[in-house]
């Protein structure tokens, strides 16, 4: 997606803070953090919103949702963080490339 903001930090168009990456996923600090820790989740295939993921993403959530546990250890988030997936306008998506928010680091709650 040439227009989509994700596409090009991934691409490295854009620069980002990036701390993990692997064949499937990029993940960056929040631009604007909403929390002491705050990054984003980004599968390197782009799936405008969670409504557009289809069974051959199947391995793919699994990979995040196994994957998410390393990245906030590795981001020393050892005593727990809040996971948040916005779909689409309704659910105040702001970036229709889909990434999972992972907070932590500091008193709750996080937006
Ligand atoms: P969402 O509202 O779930 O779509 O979240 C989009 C997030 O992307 C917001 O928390 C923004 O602060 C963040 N964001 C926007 N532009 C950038 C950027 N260039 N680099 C890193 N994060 C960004
Ligand atoms: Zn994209």
């Amino acid at each position: 997606m040439s227009d989509c903001l994700f596409c090009k930090i991934i691409a490295g168009d854009i620069p980002s803070k990036q701390v993990y990456e692997d064949d499937h996923l990029v993940v960056f600090h929040d631009i604007a953090p909403k929390a002491p820790t705050h990054v984003l989740v980004v599968p390197r295939k782009h799936i405008a919103t969670l409504n557009d993921a289809d069974n051959s993403d199947h391995d793919l959530f699994g990979h995040i949702a196994l994957t998410i546990p390393k990245i906030a250890k590795q981001l020393g988030l050892t005593d727990g963080y809040r996971t948040v997936l916005n779909t689409d306008k309704g659910g105040g998506q702001e970036v229709f490339h889909i990434h999972f928010h992972i907070l932590g680091g500091g008193p709750m709650p996080f937006a």
